[in-house]
């Protein structure tokens, strides 16, 4: 196709780009991504104090502000032409299957920033909905059926975090329908690279993952704890892929106010992930499983046709490649924290 337009096509470099939740994983890499392309005017929030945040890009204003606020929304939205909500509090299963209260409160952040985008008069905004908007009882079978848009409906999401996401959505819908606020909705499925969070709890499982198994490497104990019985099936995006899609789907008028699937399709069991990450490390490790640990649904995986009819394109940097830098990256950090310096997780 080729004709998909993206931020440098509609945006003069000098427009002011508002992300929130820029001290996170996919926030801050998207801060890096417009910079990287030149825009001037990138202002960057996170409730996070700025130590914290996981990357600081230089020239980017970034404040950290609470965006369950709403005056801080106001703040944060003021004379912004696009708006990039990524602020949520999330984490992998063991955070959303037992924060559940955090996980819906992130309603206030999405509907102060709606409001406040409005009243700035911005352009266009993007929510960051998520795979865990669907109906759960379509995800119990680990040989999944692939997620495809309709299938939110009739609403049965996961508990909390998918509520709040599927509310969420509806708010950006109704802001197009009755307000003419030009909304996007991508729904990612798994996100993973570089600067994302590997430890502490909330990470997710391709990081957790790489750093059991550099944990094993370092420490010579040749063991790993699955969370599961490692049947369970997911696909994973790469971060690359995720921005680029990102770009794109903000910039297409056919996706307004549209949920839109935006992950990789290329699945994998929990099992076959620690292989490939035993093969990129080069080792093989003894397994254990603990079943009584938050596993999420049995399988999920993304019906990619809506997003290849509209844009010809989906996620297509592959699993293994991916894995790779990320791995690299993981390994990075741990040595840094064993040598005391400062790492993001
Ligand atoms: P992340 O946790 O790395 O980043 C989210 C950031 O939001 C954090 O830095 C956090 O401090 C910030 N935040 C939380 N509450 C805030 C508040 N009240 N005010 C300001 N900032 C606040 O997560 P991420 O992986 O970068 O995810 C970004 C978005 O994408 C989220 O909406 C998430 O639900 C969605 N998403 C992510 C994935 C994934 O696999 N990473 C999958 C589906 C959906």
């Amino acid at each position: 196709m080729g004709e998909n337009k993206k931020a440098v096509d509609v945006l003069n470099k000098d427009d002011l780009i508002v992300i929130s939740g820029a001290g996170g994983f996919i926030g801050g890499s998207l801060a890096r991504y417009f910079h990287d392309q030149g825009f001037t005017r990138i202002r960057a929030i996170d409730k996070k104090p700025l130590m914290e945040w996981y990357q600081r890009v230089p020239g980017v204003e970034s404040l950290s502000l609470d965006l369950s606020e709403r005056d801080n929304c106001r703040k944060a939205a003021e004379g912004a032409v696009e708006i990039y909500n990524l602020a949520a509090d999330m984490g992998g299963m063991g955070f959303i299957e037992n924060y559940r209260v955090e996980c819906l409160r992130s309603i206030l952040i999405n509907t102060h920033m709606l409001e406040a985008a409005y009243q700035a008069g911005a352009e266009r905004y993007l929510f960051s909905s998520s795979a865990c908007a669907y109906n759960i009882e379509l995800q119990q079978d680990p040989n999944v059926r692939a997620l495809k848009e309709s299938d939110a409906y009739p609403a049965f999401p996961e508990r909390g975090y998918g509520w709040e996401k599927l509310v969420s959505e509806i708010f950006c819908q109704e802001y197009w329908a009755e307000r003419e606020l030009k909304t996007f909705i991508p729904r990612f499925h798994n996100v993973f690279g570089p600067h994302g969070t590997w430890d502490g709890g909330r990470e997710k499982a391709p990081a957790a993952l790489c750093r059991k198994v550099i944990a094993a490497v370092d420490s010579g104990d040749y063991q790993i704890e699955i969370w599961g019985d490692g049947s369970q099936t997911r696909s994973f995006m790469y971060i690359a892929d995720c921005l680029n899609g990102i770009d794109q789907i903000m910039h297409c008028e056919e996706l307004i106010a549209t949920p839109i699937n935006l992950g990789s399709s290329e699945l994998i069991s929990i099992n076959d992930l620690v292989s490939m990450i035993e093969q990129i490390a080069g080792i093989e490790l003894e397994r254990s499983y603990k079943l009584d640990a938050p596993r999420g649904v049995a399988g999920r995986n993304s019906d990619n046709t809506m997003i290849e009819q509209i844009l010809g394109w989906e996620p297509n940097i592959p699993l293994r490649e991916g894995m790779r830098g990320t791995y690299t990256w993981i390994e990075g950090q741990y040595q840094d924290r064993k040598a005391g310096k400062k790492t993001l997780s």
